[in-house]
């Protein structure tokens, strides 16, 4: 999608350059405005990829994959805003305007106020977003001032840009884009709670699972989520604060209530363990491709869930008593110690159930240290017709992904969620 997206970018500005009546090509505008073509393109890429919307998310391979290109999307763009800028100042100082016109607003009658304000905002917008300490729902909210950024932008590309004003084409493309980022971006800040999948729940039982562990267990209202077992769901509780958090699914599509299994990390979560019986909860979903049925043509399956990371695989067990397509899976529960492993006991009892042939290893870090990519290689040998599901924290993911990946496994059998949307 974005290659596609640049590709059109590139081929219309340069069939737009070649069609200029221009004495001469400047070696700074002409590629100067491409980058600004490409920022833009990028942009709205980025917009795209994070409208946490179902019918969108199947052209990123999932909403987890789409948030994990916008983190590499996003600083691209502004890096290209900034070049674009750079390449800019040589020709306008050399006709006459100083670098307080071109730079800053209202600095003179023919100071480039609307321009220079939408510079500054995203450069101000850059150094909030990549501050370390932001609470998450800061850094959140701050995303939500990026669609009348991404707006300015555009206006100042489509305005000004010399190729844009000359070549239809390029221009019709242009508007598509703005189009395309600001409606994503509306769908997502502002009209997300009316036009988003939304289920309404109630609690049915909070059920305490360890000291920081809790199953937040969920009875249709009315109308039941249909899922695939691994997908999350964002998770809002009505009268709180307008506060949506990702929860991966830990019951099986097969049973009427839902199920979320929580750690206690933080206000939502120490707070949700209080919820009381009876109370509504809206769940918006479900997302993602981490679901072993996206994968049908892996039959050997090796899971790996670190910690918290284990909820998409209790999903995915307990769809193995309904479910008859057999495969053989091996599955590895990473935990600290035996105290903080609360789900070991309701893993040994599915695997005893499940339809598939699963092999359980409960590995505990503190007597084992970290399996590495050779253990589970070895474990599960021989290593051929295999897909490999990780789940966990994005260090430990991370981690795992680049020894697989150095050990020779193709990256198309690696699929991860990291339980990260920053
Ligand atoms: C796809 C996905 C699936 C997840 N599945 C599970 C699960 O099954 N079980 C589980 O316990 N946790 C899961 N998480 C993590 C969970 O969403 C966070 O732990 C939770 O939102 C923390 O909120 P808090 O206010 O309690 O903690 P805080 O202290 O506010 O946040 C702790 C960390 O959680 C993350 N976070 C906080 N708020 C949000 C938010 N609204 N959206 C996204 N991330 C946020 C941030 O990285 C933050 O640094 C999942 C995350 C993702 C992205």
């Amino acid at each position: 999608m974005t290659a596609g997206a640049l590709t059109i970018s590139t081929v219309l500005w340069i069939v737009g350059r070649i069609g200029m009546d221009e004495p001469r090509f400047s070696p700074w505008l002409g590629p100067g405005m491409l980058l600004s073509i490409w920022a833009i393109t990028l942009m709205a890429v980025t917009l795209l990829a994070t409208a946490r919307s179902r019918m969108i998310e199947p052209m990123f391979g999932g909403l987890d994959r789409a948030v994990r290109l916008h983190r590499r999307l996003g600083p691209a763009a502004i890096t290209l805003v900034v070049l674009h800028v750079l390449m800019y100042l040589p020709p306008m100082l050399a006709d006459g305007m100083s670098l307080g016109d071109i730079l800053v607003p209202f600095w003179s009658p023919q100071a480039l106020t609307f321009d220079s304000s939408v510079l500054w905002a995203l450069l101000i917008w850059t150094g909030f977003a990549y501050v370390r300490g932001l609470p998450y729902e800061g850094w959140l909210s701050l995303h939500g001032l990026l669609g009348p950024i991404f707006l300015g932008a555009g206006a100042h590309s489509l305005f000004v840009g010399s190729t844009l004003a000359a070549f239809e084409p390029l221009r019709f493309w242009m508007w598509f884009l703005l189009f395309v980022g600001t409606a994503a971006w509306a769908y997502r800040v502002l009209l997300y709670r009316w036009a988003a999948p939304r289920y309404r729940y109630r609690v049915e039982a909070v059920d305490r699972r360890s000291h920081d562990t809790i199953d937040l267990v969920m009875r249709p209202q009315d109308r039941r989520m249909i899922y695939e077992p691994g997908t999350f769901v964002f998770v809002r509780r009505p009268g709180g604060k307008a506060e949506y958090h990702p929860f991966s699914i830990s019951s099986s599509p097969a049973e009427r209530n839902l199920r979320v299994s929580v750690r206690l990390v933080g206000d939502f979560t120490r707070a949700l363990a209080n919820a009381q019986t009876g109370e509504p909860v809206e769940v918006f979903g479900p997302f993602g491709s981490f679901t072993p049925h996206r994968y049908a043509h892996h039959r050997r399956l090796i899971c790996i869930g670190a910690g918290i990371g284990i909820t998409p695989f209790l999903g995915m067990l307990r769809f193995e008593m309904t479910n008859d397509d057999f495969r053989r899976i091996w599955l590895w529960y990473i935990v600290r110690d035996g105290d903080n492993a609360p789900y070991d006991a309701e893993i040994r009892d599915l695997v005893l159930r499940a339809d598939s042939w699963v092999d359980y290893e409960l590995w505990m870090t503190a007597q084992r240290g970290r399996p590495t990519a050779a253990d589970i290689m070895a474990a599960a040998a021989p290593f051929d017709d295999f897909g490999i599901m990780l789940c966990g924290r994005p260090e430990f993911v991370g981690d795992l992904v680049r020894q697989f990946l150095a050990a020779g496994v193709p990256r198309e059998r690696l699929i991860w969620e990291d339980f990260h949307f920053h």
